[in-house]
């Protein structure tokens, strides 16, 4: 099982792998930067080379990249699409790099507008991208918690992105728990249930990365805050809804082998968090 979790990237690629490594973790997610904004540094900059090696010597493998929030193809506004566009184009550039075969993109917020306008806008975007000519990687659309505008709160918004665009083999899809649970899906008692209507709307093949969090609100509150795994009241960031049960039957479940699994739950302090426990309980080490 490929586990692990959002680090930084301010060491470089070496720094995360490093950070991913002080975990117990095989894998890892990054930002390319600072997730709120376009300032990157240049890939020379970022210890790819070394941060490959160490990889290779930890046996850490299928990293993932995170594009930033500021990327909205859902957008009406001229400069802010046409930002979305050219970014992300260079974001999956720095992902292949990088070494991922996945970047992970949310795919929009509507604002204003509607949703059947958002999910056009966006498909349009990753046509723009895509057909210019990408890196052999896949753009894994995430599932959205469905707070405000944000497009991709239910498997049916995601497929109809997905009809809309051309090259659909570039097209993947991020399961977050946090945001199935917060939208409505009932991944605590029927996880069986919600991968076999993802197989039936969105298709198993399709499935690429996952997202494991567990969520400070009850399934369908639409809030996307996430919670340690299985914490409970005596944890300063709050009790998990979802708990260690659900997360850990998800993990394990035949349907979602083979993919990366990574942690994007919060840190106890500046200084702390709870990664390596949480690695370590879900792949059974420590009860
Ligand atoms: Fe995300
Ligand atoms: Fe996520
Ligand atoms: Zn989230």
């Amino acid at each position: 099982m490929h586990i692990g979790s959002h680090v930084s990237i301010a060491g470089g690629l070496l720094g995360a792998a490093q950070e991913a490594y002080s975990y117990n973790a095989n894998t890892f997610m990054v930002y390319t930067g600072a997730p709120q904004n376009t300032v990157r540094k240049p890939l020379d900059d970022l210890k790819i080379d070394e941060g490959k090696e160490f990889m290779k010597e930890h046996g850490i493998e299928d990293i993932v990249v995170h594009a930033p929030y500021i990327i909205n193809l859902a957008s009406y506004k001229e400069n802010t699409y046409t930002l979305a566009k050219e970014f992300l184009a260079k974001e999956i550039e720095r992902s292949s790099a990088f070494g991922s075969k996945y970047i992970v993109l949310h795919p929009g917020a509507y604002t204003d507008k509607t949703a059947e306008y958002g999910i056009e806008r966006i498909a349009e975007g990753l046509n723009t991208v895509i057909n210019a000519g990408i890196p052999d990687i896949t753009i894994c659309l995430e599932t959205m918690a469905g707070k405000g505008s944000e497009i991709g709160r239910s498997f049916e918004e995601l497929k109809a992105i997905i009809d809309l665009v051309d090259k659909k083999e570039y097209i993947g899809i991020c399961f977050d728990t946090c945001h199935t649970h917060d939208s409505g899906y009932d991944i605590i008692n029927n996880f069986d249930g919600v991968i076999s209507d993802f197989n039936r709307i969105i298709g198993l093949d399709r499935l690429k990365v996952f997202h494991i969090n567990g969520s400070l609100n009850t399934c369908g509150a639409k809030k996307d805050r996430h919670a340690n795994i299985g914490a409970d009241e005596t944890n300063p960031k709050g009790k998990d809804c979802i708990g260690f049960e659900a997360i850990n039957y998800i993990v394990h479940h035949e349907k979602t082998h083979g993919h990366p699994f990574i942690l994007e739950t919060p840190w106890i302090s500046k200084t702390e968090n709870l990664y390596k426990q949480e690695i370590a309980r879900l792949r059974g080490e420590i009860i």
